[in-house]
């Protein structure tokens, strides 16, 4: 593993571009679960079910007490942990420019990394359905559900459901950097939810190396990626770190 670890911190030193996509599996380690692999939460629910525009708007109060109130819960105590600060060093040494999370959990920006795409929008706002209102999730009141706005309206979370658009200047950065970096970090992602999965093969395509980091193997393993770190976000990104800043002392 040391072998593999000093060539890709090497291939990280003298990249010219170096990007970073971050999936649930970085925010593990922060006790939020992710949909899939292991320790995801929700096994007695269907995340796809839960998670999904329709089902949401069918019926937002069974969405709210069976998933987005404990989802609120995660998300108001989880801090950044080992592999987000672990992407702020490799920022600090001059090497990342940006991070495109799928992640919803604001985690990279609270460990300080300057430049984060959020591809599936942010838990950290609330929309009001009637009024188009914004609110900081921190001001919504919980204590009846669905939570409502002072017009009446119901409250949802600013973020993408399963089945929405991706916020397409957030779908048209993404793909311009990953066209053109060098170097792509692939880090705790399933890969199979679209049109996330697609930015690693979109670099790969454009002769990007991907260095892939995930305990478990992902479609991406045997075809995209070039190297897999197989480990925790924490565990690996602080031994690449310490191997990248090996090279530049
Ligand atoms: P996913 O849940 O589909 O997959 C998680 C991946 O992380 C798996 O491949 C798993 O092997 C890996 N993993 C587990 N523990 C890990 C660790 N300690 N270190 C590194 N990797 C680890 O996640 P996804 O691919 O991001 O897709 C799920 C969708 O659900 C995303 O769109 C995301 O927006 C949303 N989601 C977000 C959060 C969050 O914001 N923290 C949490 C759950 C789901
Ligand atoms: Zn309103």
């Amino acid at each position: 593993m040391n072998d593999i670890i000093d060539t890709c911190a090497a291939i990280i030193a003298s990249s010219r571009s170096l990007i970073c996509l971050t999936g649930a599996g970085i925010s593990v380690e922060s006790g939020i679960p992710p949909f899939r692999g292991p320790g995801s939460l929700w096994e007695t629910i269907d995340p796809m079910e839960f998670a999904h525009i329709q089902s949401f708007m069918k019926n937002p109060e069974r969405i709210w007490r069976g998933f987005l109130a404990g989802m609120k819960d995660l998300l108001d105590k989880a801090m950044p942990n080992d592999g987000h600060q672990g992407l702020v060093a490799l920022e600090q040494t001059g090497r990342l420019s940006t991070i495109i999370t799928q992640n919803i959990d604001g985690l990279h920006q609270l460990a300080g990394s300057s430049d984060v795409i959020e591809f599936h929008g942010s838990f950290a706002y609330q929309r009001c359905l009637l009024c188009d209102r914004r609110i900081p999730s921190k001001d919504i009141d919980l204590s009846r559900l669905p939570p409502r706005c002072d017009c009446g309206g119901i409250f949802r979370p600013d973020c993408v459901f399963f089945g929405e658009m991706i916020p397409p200047d957030c779908l048209t950065r993404s793909r311009e950097l990953a066209a053109l970096c060098d170097v792509m970090l692939v880090v705790g992602t399933s890969a199979v939810v679209q049109p996330a999965a697609m930015i690693p093969v979109i670099a790969k395509s454009n002769g990007a190396i991907i260095i892939e980091i995930n305990p478990e193997p992902t479609p991406l393993s045997a075809k995209t990626s070039d190297y897999v770190l197989k480990g925790t976000a924490g565990k690996v990104l602080t031994a690449l770190v310490d191997a990248v800043n090996r090279i530049h002392s």
